[in-house]
């Protein structure tokens, strides 16, 4: 099977958010969403098992979908998309706001929708989740974030647990080079060559720009 092929299926970013049991909001990123129907309009979207908003979203039977847009900070989709909600309160340094008992992420969104769980397919490691759309809310025009942009202009890609995880992921302008430096969390890229400070003469409390890593969770790029 050449796997390579699943990289020209083409993705947005979104961030889902609930509640869980204890009334907490957590959320995570995602990039495999579907609309299903248009009538009476239903969505799928694809959750790891051991993701905690999944397990939530079961638990709650609703949620919230954020559209991102191009002007999202990395540094929000760092936050949701590379730490978990079980011990992380992810929303504190970020805009959100509440509606329907619902939190919903507003950082530069194309806009937001909320849901209600029809059912969920166990497909092996990954739940299908399907849910009917009870409101669909545009709060901006910002042209919607895909996530091809996410790869090449903010230097992200999948993490362990998303559904296009690829384990040879290809890195933004890899070439044969000893300057390139890889964030072990996220897959963030440091790159001597376009940087004014080599990796080495950063200071050791300098931080992952995307996730939040510490400097020794980046290895060099042997290839
Ligand atoms: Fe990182």
């Amino acid at each position: 099977m050449n796997k390579s092929l699943f990289r020209d299926i083409t993705y947005g970013m979104y961030i889902v958010t609930t509640k869980d049991q204890k009334n907490t909001n957590v959320g995570c990123v995602i990039n495999t969403l579907t609309q299903i129907t248009s009538e009476e309009p239903t969505i799928a979207i694809s959750l790891n098992h051991q993701n905690y908003t999944n397990q939530a979203i079961k638990e709650t039977k609703k949620f919230a979908i954020s559209i991102l847009s191009e002007q999202t900070k990395k540094d929000v989709i760092g936050t949701f998309g590379y730490h978990t909600s079980k011990t992380l309160n992810k929303f504190n340094n970020h805009n959100y706001e509440e509606i329907n008992n619902l939190p919903i992420i507003k950082e530069n969104i194309c806009g937001y929708l909320t849901c209600e769980l029809i059912t969920h397919l166990d497909c092996g490691t990954h739940d299908l989740i399907i849910a009917k759309v009870l409101d669909a809310t545009k709060e901006t025009t910002l042209p919607p974030m895909t996530y091809q942009y996410y790869h090449t202009n903010l230097k992200g890609t999948s993490p362990k647990n998303a559904p296009t995880y690829l384990t040879d992921e290809p890195t933004s302008n890899s070439s044969p080079s000893s300057s390139k430096y890889r964030c072990q969390l996220c897959g963030y890229i440091y790159d001597d060559t376009t940087e004014d400070i080599p990796f080495d003469s950063l200071p050791d409390d300098w931080i992952c720009p995307l996730c939040g890593a510490p400097k020794n969770m980046f290895q060099k790029i042997t290839e």
